[in-house]
């Protein structure tokens, strides 16, 4: 199976988790950025790589250089332009890209005009591409500014921001502190994604979806926790796991990305394949190309050889994955009828996943 060729859906990837390395010393020499590890290519991408890193919180210790050299207009609009072309390199078709523009602000850039400068980078890589996308923003769990952020999701939706998106450490910073902002997003009528059940349990899940509101959850994968698994698979379900099912919450899941923060040592550990089996709205992303030395393609490529994701399968992520995305419902039926499902029919295979 020739994965890059499938078209593909990423709903969850960070662009400050995307930088092509020779980017970020460009930038960094254009910046006079000066603390990076290694200014040796090579070395520097080994030192990105954070496959032994084993916690969410060294993973996180990386972005700190990567938003060090994203602090002029210039640089947030090129790395935001690359990613889209990175992506339709790998066959992806469309993509939903976040990051928290507050972090690229230590100069002297506003957060609208780092938002713009991002948007604008993105519609260059569309227009060259053909591939489309949609801007997420973000807030950090860890910071007091959410509501700041989810106004300039409202303000600057017109510009082409989807939706909002609390990320950074999960354990000790609860989804629910960002009540106010998350409550503005629903009331505003726009799009909430939120970081949970990644590092930590099923409290986690249930106060981003149950208190916060959450349309998707980023992870989401420790919902495993609220099942009973037995030979690999999900024989019984808790009542949050339940209604995750059975509302088919769409779990934004990035299995390298779990690997690599430790949450379990090898890809057939990882819980993917029993959720998809047991029925779960599993959505297949990359969380950080840079940090976990992953693609897209690489994602599906792992869930086929470790969990047995047919085509058939994949084909099933891309459509529910189009369905969960935060943009029109014209858009999802144009990209489902003209470029997924013509593109699965291409590799020799039915539209129709259930024949
Ligand atoms: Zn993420």
């Amino acid at each position: 199976m020739d994965v890059v060729r499938l078209p593909k859906v990423l709903l969850h990837e960070h662009l400050d988790g995307g930088l092509r390395t020779e980017t970020i010393l460009e930038l960094a020499a254009e910046q006079e950025y000066r603390g990076l590890p290694t200014e040796h290519p090579d070395e520097l991408a080994d030192w990105f790589y954070q496959g032994e890193s084993g916690s969410l919180e060294g993973y996180l210790e990386a972005f700190r250089h990567t938003v060090g050299v994203m602090q002029t207009a210039e640089a947030v609009e090129r790395v935001a332009y690359e990613s889209v072309v990175d992506l339709a390199a790998d066959g992806v078709v469309y993509a939903e890209i976040r990051f928290a523009p507050t972090l690229c602000t230590t100069r002297d850039l506003s957060p609208r005009r780092v938002i713009e400068a991002a948007l604008a980078g993105l519609r260059r890589g569309e227009r060259e591409t053909g591939l489309e996308t949609g801007l997420i923003l973000d807030a950090l769990r860890n910071q007091t500014d959410s509501l700041e952020v989810a106004r300039l999701v409202v303000e600057m939706e017109a510009q082409g921001v989807v939706g909002f998106d609390l990320s950074g450490p999960e354990r000790g910073f609860p989804a629910d502190d960002h009540l106010p902002a998350c409550r503005y997003i629903r009331e505003a009528s726009m799009a909430l994604t939120i970081h949970a059940g990644e590092a930590d349990g099923p409290d986690s899940i249930w106060r981003a979806l149950q208190r916060c509101g959450a349309h998707r959850i980023g992870h989401g994968i420790r919902i495993v926790d609220d099942c009973l698994v037995e030979d690999g698979d999900i024989i019984s379900l808790g009542r949050l796991a339940s209604y995750v099912r059975d509302h088919q919450i769409p779990l934004e899941v990035c299995v390298t990305s779990n690997l690599h923060t430790g949450e379990y040592p090898s890809p057939a550990d990882h819980p993917v394949g029993a959720l998809h089996r047991a029925g779960f709205a599993i959505t297949l992303s990359t969380d950080n190309r840079l940090m976990s030395r992953t693609s897209l393609s690489d994602e599906l490529a792992l869930v086929a050889e470790h969990h047995e994701f047919t085509t058939r399968d994949l084909q099933q992520v891309a459509e529910r994955s189009m369905m969960a995305a935060f943009c029109s419902l014209p858009t999802k039926e144009r990209l489902l009828t003209e470029v997924i499902r013509p593109g699965y029919e291409r590799m020799g295979l039915s539209p129709d996943p259930l024949s």
